[in-house]
């Protein structure tokens, strides 16, 4: 790890002219992914400016039932909260499927939705990659890319986003509010703030450099929806997503589906909102059959490699399951819909995905 300074920001503009000015200077937040990409030479700053500081760690439960995230929240903190845990239950269930409790503890939210790529030629500095190095070409495509994308992916690269939070986030229709390096603020929806990597794959977000993320907003979801947020993985204790759902569903009294939003993970180098099969699956009844061939439509331009091809049909599977558990009665993780941090999410102690952390989770 080569020698680097590290500046503690005391206020967003100082932070901002600090990266701007130093020489590879880069933002720190809980350093659970920087310190890593530093550690294997991927990240290479010269100066970490720390914007722990940052009078940006509240959780702010709006009376419309909408609520602003600061960047600086810890994800432990994010996931115990009894507003989010609430109304936003499929939120939660993404922050604690992720990581460790220890990572947990110190990773932020605007941190997890920055965080990197896992492509193993990604992190590994001998081998050419296009999003690390751009022009020295993918080594995914022909080598270990059973864990890569299969969906919105380019010659140039496969990797997938790994946050769990950002899939949760997509299917809530979020907006990321952000501080220019100029001291002007902008707020992006989430579905425009990360880039598909075409024939760019190192540009990942709309970011640019002493932008730094203030604040993730979420609208009230649909009035009556159930949602939840579900991840196939290899190990249970922890380890990142093969394939994710995050759904948020609302439902007429007839069983047809009045909204249904889908977004996926570990398929695609964003979280993947699959507008194509809530098209075909709003104002039906979602039936098995339905379902199946509305992920099939989804997937039409699909562009798997020969050892990631089944996270196709596992992603229909996993929609399906999670359309049927959410639409089914007493289906888990219903939000209640209110405005106010009161009532219980009915699913008590458990995350709905096989996790048995509990909820209040701090430090
Ligand atoms: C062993 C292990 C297992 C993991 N498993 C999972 C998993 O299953 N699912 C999952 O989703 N994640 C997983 N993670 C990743 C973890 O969630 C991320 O490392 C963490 O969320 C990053 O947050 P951070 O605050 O530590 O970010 P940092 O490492 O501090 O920063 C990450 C990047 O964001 C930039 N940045 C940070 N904050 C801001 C801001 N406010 N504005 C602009 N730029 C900013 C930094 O400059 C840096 O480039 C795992 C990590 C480890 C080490």
């Amino acid at each position: 790890m080569r020698p680097f300074t590290y500046e503690r920001a005391t206020d967003p503009g100082t932070a901002a002219t600090a990266v701007l000015d130093g020489t590879d200077a880069m933002f720190l937040a809980g350093g659970t992914n920087l310190v890593d990409l530093m550690k294997l030479g991927v990240a290479r700053p010269a100066t970490l400016v720390d914007v722990t500081g940052l009078p940006y760690d509240r959780i702010e439960h709006r009376a419309d039932g909408s609520v602003l995230i600061g960047s600086m929240v810890r994800n432990s903190d994010l996931s115990g909260d009894r507003g989010i845990r609430e109304r936003f239950p499929s939120l939660s269930q993404a922050v604690l499927a992720g990581a460790s409790g220890q990572l947990r503890s110190m990773a932020t939210t605007g941190g997890n939705l920055l965080q990197r790529t896992r492509c193993p030629y990604f992190q590994d500095v001998t081998k050419p990659c296009n999003k690390r190095e751009p022009g020295t070409g993918c080594s995914a495509i022909g080598g270990d890319h059973r864990d890569l994308g299969v969906i919105g992916t380019s010659d140039a690269c496969v990797a997938t986003n790994p946050s769990d939070m950002a899939v949760a986030m997509a299917a809530l229709d979020a907006v990321v509010h952000i501080r220019l390096a100029g001291g002007e603020e902008r707020a992006v929806p989430l579905s425009r703030f990360y880039l598909l990597p075409g024939d760019t794959p190192d540009r990942e977000t709309v970011l640019e450099p002493g932008d730094l993320i203030t604040g993730i907003e979420l609208p009230p979801p649909p009035e009556g929806a159930a949602m939840l947020y579900r991840k196939i993985r290899d190990r249970w204790s922890y380890a990142f997503a093969v394939v994710s759902v995050a759904a948020v569903v609302a439902t007429e009294a007839d069983g047809s589906l009045r909204e249904v939003r889908l977004a996926l993970g570990a398929v695609a180098p964003v979280p993947w909102r699959a507008r194509q099969a809530e098209g075909m699956l709003t104002g039906h009844r979602p039936t098995r059959a339905l379902l199946l061939a509305a992920a099939e439509a989804e997937f039409a331009a699909a562009r798997p490699l020969p050892r990631n091809e089944f996270k196709i049909g596992l992603a229909g599977d996993l929609i399906a399951a999670s359309v049927r558990d959410l639409t089914e009665p007493a289906g888990p993780a219903r939000s209640t819909g209110s405005t106010g941090p009161t009532g219980s999410a009915g699913f008590g102690g458990s995350t709905g995905n096989g996790n048995d952390f509990t909820w209040e989770e701090r430090g």
